[in-house]
């Protein structure tokens, strides 16, 4: 009927990060379109409420690709660059979120409190009138035409011109994230890129963290292939009963994705970073002048934790613990330096998906427009956030990415519809003229 025209409908799958954003930003470049978000939790922003331990670091000043793993470095460098001009630590500070950053560039929310972002993006979402529909799992999506129909779980069908996916990974499966995201994109046809736990603490082989439950300790810590250094980090080693944690750990994990083919990954602990290894023999030395009465306990006591002396003097196979100092020769000082410096940690493994922070590998990143996150031949599709193939460092870089792809996309969907209602508004009328220049002929 002329003159009557349906309400556009703009269908954002998953309440997170990128789903929460996607809708606001669709919303605000689109007034006259419906902007309904499907969550299957019971409310939106579980998994925001956790990050960075409750206090949610959403973005740093130090965005760079280097802090980015994926398959796809070339594509992933295009989509950050767009990611970046959408600004949306920008978007936050425009909407009213003051943020402070620390020492390492991280920035959170002034407050320190992860609700507030989450209060902040429930105001905008209230504003904007988007509908969120929460308790609804979406299990299917399909294409009519234009259009495409959602199918919920309990059977409720939704039509919508564009439909942003935002379901996230398989991280963190206790916020809600269940791998539907993935499953979803394979059942759209996207080509998927192996999937692995990502910033997560890693398995080792048992004999070496024997006895170390528990224990945290600092150096400089780096991943090895072989011969082949991959990363070094500065920090922290915490013990498990399983293997090693810490942020170091967890930032290197990215690199143990199975498009790396690693051989054999290899952690080294350096308990010394500040010395050179020869600087180390000869400090020993000098200790055990000071201590010459004392075995090899009495000896590492003080100079590192107890229980990480007693495994560094079996690592280097120094012999038995009660030996006297005195009866050691040069070489085995300098076998227990060299322990000290590149104390070894091997058969490496991520854990589970439920202490992983993100999820590495998904959507393979040439499926999707750059500049919006479509997918390619798919006019009015998008996939954001987590699901897709490339997993930030801890730091605040994979809100950032969450953040800004669901801007982007956001943006577009919003855009499309927009420039859709103006081209078949113009077409009646070319019908009329040229139904008008038939009767002049
Ligand atoms: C403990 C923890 C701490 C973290 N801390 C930080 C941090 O400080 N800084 C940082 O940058 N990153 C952090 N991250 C990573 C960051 O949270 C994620 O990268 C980000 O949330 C991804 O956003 P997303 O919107 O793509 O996915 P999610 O935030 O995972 O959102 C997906 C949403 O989809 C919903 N969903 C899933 N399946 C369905 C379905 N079938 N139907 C309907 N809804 C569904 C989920 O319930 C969820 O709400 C942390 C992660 C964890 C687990």
């Amino acid at each position: 009927m002329e003159g009557i025209e349906c309400m556009k409908q703009i269908l954002i799958l998953g309440g997170g990060a990128a789903g929460i954003i996607a809708a606001i930003a669709a919303a605000e470049n689109s007034p006259d379109c419906r902007v309904t978000i499907l969550e299957k939790n019971p409310r939106i922003g579980k998994k925001l409420l956790a990050t960075g331990n409750g206090r949610c670091n959403l973005d740093n000043t130090s965005i760079s690709p280097d802090c980015y793993f994926t398959s796809d470095q070339n594509t992933m460098k295009e989509m950050l660059a767009h990611i970046d001009r959408a600004d949306p630590l920008g978007w936050f500070r425009q909407h009213g979120l003051l943020c402070r950053s620390d020492e390492a560039g991280r920035i959170y929310p002034y407050s320190n409190q992860a609700a507030d972002v989450l209060n902040l993006l429930l105001y905008w979402l209230e504003q904007q009138k988007v509908e969120l529909r929460c308790g609804c799992a979406v299990r299917d999506i399909d294409r009519r035409g234009a259009a495409y129909v959602v199918t919920a779980a309990d059977g409720q069908r939704f039509m919508a011109d564009a439909v942003i996916c935002a379901l996230g990974g398989k991280a963190g499966p206790q916020f809600g994230t269940d791998g539907f995201g993935l499953e979803l994109a394979r059942l759209c046809g996207c080509a998927m890129e192996p999937v692995y736990p990502c910033l997560v603490p890693l398995n080792s082989e048992k004999k070496q963290i024997a006895g170390l439950s528990g224990v945290r300790v600092k150096g400089e810590i780096s991943l090895w292939d072989g011969e082949r250094l991959l990363r070094t980090e500065n920090g922290e080693v915490q013990f498990t009963d399983y293997g090693i944690s810490g942020i170091a750990v967890m930032q290197l994990s990215g690199l143990l994705g199975p498009h790396y083919h690693l051989r054999q990954p290899e952690i080294h602990v350096d308990l010394f970073p500040h010395l050179a290894e020869q600087e180390l023999v000869s400090y020993l030395q000098e200790r055990s002048r000071l201590l010459p009465e004392t075995d090899a306990r009495g000896f590492m006591t003080g100079l590192v934790h107890p229980r990480v002396g007693a495994a560094v003097w079996k690592a280097a196979d120094m012999g038995k613990e009660e030996r006297k100092l005195s009866t050691l020769s040069s070489g085995e000082w300098g076998k227990l330096a060299h322990s000290l410096k590149c104390w070894r940690f091997r058969g490496l493994s991520p854990t589970d998906w439920k202490n992983a922070q993100t999820t590495g590998g998904g959507i393979a990143l040439s499926q999707l427009c750059s500049d919006s996150f479509q997918l390619r031949g798919c006019e009015g599709l998008y996939f954001v956030g987590e699901t897709v193939d490339c997993a930030g460092c801890c730091g605040g870089y994979n809100l950032h990415w969450a953040f800004g792809s669901g801007l982007l996309a956001g943006h577009h969907a919003a855009m499309l519809l927009k420039n859709q209602r103006k081209s078949s508004a113009k077409a009646p009328k070319t019908q009329k003229s040229a139904a008008k220049k038939k009767k002049k002929s």
